[in-house]
């Protein structure tokens, strides 16, 4: 058995013996991209990405004007300095990707999975995964009691409330990320036939991704004094002064009891786009590897979970408290 690639976490996760970086907030010599959402984006000499994350970073202005972006297509196999380097749709938003290295002198894989999810969402391809040795996950919502819902009836909800809002001659307003969520959302409205305005942040995006979305409900700028009549889709935080709006915050967080007063909307809808705590189960068996890190959210927690069922897991940044239950090896 070759011995396990070597993974670190200096301020970000950093593989030392390729020299890259994986998703750092920060910009360094050589990093992999999974997506294009905020947290994951900084300026980097060299930034390995999806084509349509390489759009969107474009569209955003975040690729440094003297850095290179290689953009790969999914499941391509890229040689690069002794590694194979593969990307495999996450599932996660349109263009997300996981990266799969192979280390060619002795064999050894690891799979990195960025944020995803397995259940096929409406507006990214469905998530593809491959067995290493290394597995890095992300653990958002590994909690137990993180169990999402299934998607048609989250949807069924949601336009429930869309039809409900309408008929009382009110306007709905349906909050999620510009980026993906606010495509996931026009998706799930593609069958209730009603016109749609978005926000600009949104109308940048869903133009870049349009091709790869299938057919959309038929949507054009926000414009207040003609807003009457439509569905609204606004990423969170917007600013909105409209009479007679009702909003509806999308996310898995929608979970916790207490989210519809802490978003301070009028109601909540499970729609996720990352994987629950069975998915992240189930990722590990699928994936079967020999030692897994986890990155955000209950990563302590979701660590000792998988101790417990015999694998070696690890909670990568905080290794110090781990240094008890783990003999060197
Ligand atoms: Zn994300």
């Amino acid at each position: 058995m070759p011995p396990l690639i070597t993974v670190t976490h200096p301020k970000g996760i950093y593989l030392p013996e390729a020299d890259l970086w994986l998703d750092p907030h920060f910009g360094v010599k050589r990093a992999f991209v999974s997506h294009a959402h905020s947290d994951h984006v900084a300026r980097h000499d060299l930034s390995f990405c999806s084509e349509i994350t390489h759009q969107i970073m474009a569209v955003r202005k975040v690729v440094k004007k003297s850095g290179v972006v290689q953009a790969l297509p999914m499941r391509g196999v890229l040689e690069w300095e002794g590694w194979e380097l593969r990307l495999l749709p996450a599932g996660h938003i349109t263009g997300s990707a996981m990266l799969h290295l192979t280390r060619k002198a002795d064999g050894a894989t690891l799979l990195y999975t960025g944020d995803y999810k397995l259940r096929q969402g409406l507006s990214a391809e469905r998530c593809e995964l491959m067995q290493a040795d290394t597995l890095i996950m992300e653990t958002t919502f590994g909690l137990p009691k993180y169990r999402f819902p299934p998607a048609e009836d989250v949807i069924a909800q949601m336009l429930a409330f869309v039809r409900e809002t309408m008929s009382d001659g009110g306007i709905p307003v349906l909050l999620g990320y510009s980026l993906g969520k606010a495509q996931e959302i026009l998706c799930a409205l593609r069958a209730a036939e009603l016109p749609v305005m978005v926000h600009p942040s949104v109308a940048q995006i869903t133009e870049v991704l349009a091709p790869h979305l299938g057919v959309l409900p038929k949507w054009r700028l926000f414009n207040a004094e003609e807003a009457s009549g439509h569905v609204l889709v606004f990423p969170p935080g917007a600013k909105l002064e409209l009479p007679k709006i009702r909003t509806a915050m999308l996310s898995g967080w929608a979970l916790q009891s207490s989210a519809k007063y802490r978003y301070g909307v009028d109601a909540v809808f499970a729609l996720s786009d990352h994987a629950d705590h069975p998915e992240l189960h189930e990722t590990v068996e699928r994936v079967r590897p020999r030692r897994i890190y986890l990155v955000h959210g209950s990563t302590r927690e979701f660590a000792a979970e998988l101790r417990s069922r015999g694998h070696d897991a690890r909670a990568l940044g905080a290794e110090d408290q781990l240094e008890l239950s783990f003999s060197a090896h």
